[in-house]
């Protein structure tokens, strides 16, 4: 089990989500600046020019940057995960953003994929205390008896 304050969030949204990201950004800049955010390349980028807030932008996702939040999220680094993916457009790094929505439920990080959703998160009183978040052991897995004959 992890006890802390949520404190990193990641934001991350494709092309076409981007704006609405941008919104909901602008709306809560006042809530968020309390938070080290992380967000894709391109994504970052539009959020700081259209926000005004300090994020620590990653590579462009198709070009490692979900992989690179996966590996935050697996090291405990990343507390929330706001991704607005596009559900009407194939995208070309499809397997990284299932990679990265698939490892923020093995390790039990809130995830958002929509604005309702982030406003209940974001509106959430467990953003401001320190939230007992489960993360399982995995020791079953880990100890798993691998049939070699
Ligand atoms: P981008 O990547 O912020 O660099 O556009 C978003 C994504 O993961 O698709």
């Amino acid at each position: 089990m992890s006890k802390r304050n949520i404190k990193t969030i990641a934001l991350v949204a494709h092309d076409n989500m981007k704006k609405d990201l941008i919104e909901w950004t602008q709306f809560n800049k006042g809530t968020l600046i309390n938070y080290e955010i992380y967000s894709t390349g391109t994504t970052g980028k539009l959020l700081e020019e259209k926000t005004g807030l300090k994020i620590s932008k990653l590579k462009s996702g198709p070009l490692g940057g979900d992989q690179q939040l996966g590996a935050k999220i697996a090291n405990g680094d990343i507390d929330f995960l706001i991704f607005f993916w596009d559900p009407l457009s194939v995208q070309p790094h499809d397997v990284d953003v299932k990679s990265l929505l698939r490892l923020a439920v093995v390790y039990n990080v809130p995830v958002a994929c929509n604005r309702a959703t982030a406003d209940f998160i974001i509106s959430s009183p467990l953003m401001h205390h320190e939230y007992e978040r489960v993360i399982p052991a995995f020791e079953e897995y880990k100890h798993r008896k691998i049939d070699l004959d």
